[in-house]
C-alpha cells in the first residue's frame, strides 16, 4: 500500500503551532537518560521524509540513505522509519539535544503522545511511561497537539500498521548488529523487528520517582 502524502504545508502549519519540547522538557529528558532515545522506533508520516529533507536543503535520496531505515510490513506496504540501531541520527550525542528540533518528525515531536487504533477510531494518549507524563503541566501542554494532529489528513492505514510496534520497545545494540555495517537504508521486514525487542527494559533511570528538583515546565 502506498499512502497519499500530507502536503508540507501541513507539516508546515503543525510545526508553527505546536513547539514540542523546551529547556524544562529537557532538563526531564536528561534527569530520565533519553529512556524513549535508545528504545522506541520513529515512525514518519507519508510526506514526511520529503518535508524535512526540504527543511534541511538536501535531496530526499541523501535523506533516506543519511537518516533512515524501511520497515516492510506484511502487505508490503514501506514505512520510513529514523534509522535503527545505536542512536537516533539526529541526536547529538555531545549535548544530547534534537538537532532537527524545529522540523522533528511529528511523531517525536508529540511524544508522551502516543495512540492506540479500536476499529476504525484512533484514541490519542498519554505514555505513562514516560518521565514527562509525571508533571501534569507536560501532560496538559502535550494533550494541546491533539486537536491539531487530528487536523493532519493521516491515513488510517498508516495508524494499523505503526501501532503493531509503537509501543514496544527494542534492542538498539542487535538492531545494529543486525545492519551488519550497512549504513545505508536497511529495510527490516516487521517480523525481523519484532524479533529484535528488548526482553527487558531497564529501569533505573525510567520514569520511577520524579526529582522534585526539576523545575516545573513553563511553555
Ligand atoms: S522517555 Fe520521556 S522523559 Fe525520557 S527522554 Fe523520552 S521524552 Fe524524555
Ligand atoms: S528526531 Fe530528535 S526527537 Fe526524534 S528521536 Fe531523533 S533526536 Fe529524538
Amino acid at each position: 500500500m502506498i499512502f497519499k502524502k500530507i502536503p508540507m504545508n501541513r507539516f508546515e502549519g503543525f510545526h508553527k503551532m505546536f513547539s514540542g519540547s523546551n529547556e524544562n522538557t529537557f532538563n526531564i529528558c536528561q534527569e530520565c537518560g533519553g529512556a524513549c532515545e535508545r528504545n522506541k522506533i520513529g515512525t514518519l508520516l507519508p510526506g514526511e521524509k520529503e518535508y524535512i529533507a526540504k527543511k534541511m536543503g538536501i535531496s530526499v535520496y541523501e535523506f533516506e540513505v543519511r537518516y533512515l531505515d524501511i520497515l516492510k510490513m506484511d502487505d508490503e506496504t514501506q514505512l520510513y522509519v529514523l534509522k535503527l540501531g545505536k542512536l537516533c541520527p539526529f541526536l547529538n550525542e555531545e549535548t544530547e539535544k534534537c538537532e532537527c528540533r524545529n522540523f522533528k518528525p511529528v511523531f517525536c515531536k508529540i511524544y508522551p503522545v502516543v495512540f492506540t487504533v479500536e476499529d476504525n477510531k484512533i484514541n490519542f494518549i498519554i505514555d505513562d511511561w514516560c518521565k514527562l507524563s509525571r508533571k501534569r503541566a507536560c501532560r496538559i501542554y502535550f494533550e494541546t497537539s491533539i486537536p491539531l494532529l487530528l487536523r493532519l489528513p493521516i491515513p488510517i492505514g498508516w495508524f494499523r500498521h505503526v501501532v503493531s510496534y509503537d509501543n514496544l520497545c527494542f534492542d538498539y545494540e542487535q538492531l545494529e548488529k543486525h545492519k551488519n555495517g550497512k549504513n545505508r537504508c536497511v529495510v527490516f521486514s516487521l517480523e525481523e523487528l519484532l524479533s529484535l525487542q528488548k526482553t527487558e527494559v531497564e529501569t533505573v533511570n525510567l520514569c520511577i520517582d520524579f526529582g522534585e528538583e526539576v523545575e516545573e515546565p513553563l511553555f
